[in-house]
């Protein structure tokens, strides 16, 4: 697979740019609605793709040699779903052919997140949300 053709599986959802918590005790993971300072809260695109890695230490980049990461991404995410053998959600982009059907079908972060600097590290547990 090119890496254009890689990066086109993401269908922009924004979800695994949202911070998570995890429970020490049992490692669960629990998703939140507060996103990545580096994400656009309405586009769920990043605002500096090129530098994240240098400007977010922690973000995740994924490729087709190292899906450690898959384990902890959302359901819906196509690399999870492409990795298990599983089809592509209808309102896909690559399905629907319509750049940002992913927001308009309802199935993103956009518009449901809140910005992390605008976020007190002690009230992260109020915005655990499933996405
Ligand atoms: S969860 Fe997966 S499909 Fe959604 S934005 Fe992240 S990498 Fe892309
Ligand atoms: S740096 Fe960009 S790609 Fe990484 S988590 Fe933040 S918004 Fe997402």
């Amino acid at each position: 697979m090119s890496s254009s053709e890689w990066e086109s599986l993401c269908d922009g959802c924004g979800k695994c740019c949202v911070l998570k918590l995890e429970d020490i005790d049992t490692e669960e993971i629990y998703y939140t609605d507060v996103g990545c300072k580096l994400l656009d809260c309405e586009t769920c695109r990043c605002l500096n793709y090129a530098d994240r890695k240098k400007l977010v230490p922690d973000c995740v980049v994924l490729t087709a040699d190292g899906l450690d990461a898959l384990h902890w991404m959302p359901k819906s995410c196509a690399y999870r779903l492409v990795n298990e053998g599983l089809d592509l959600p209808d309102w896909h982009p690559l399905v629907t052919g319509i750049a940002n059907s992913t927001q308009l079908s309802g199935n993103s972060v956009s518009g449901q997140i809140v910005t992390e600097t605008s976020v007190a590290e002690a009230d992260m547990p109020d915005h655990i949300r499933e996405w």
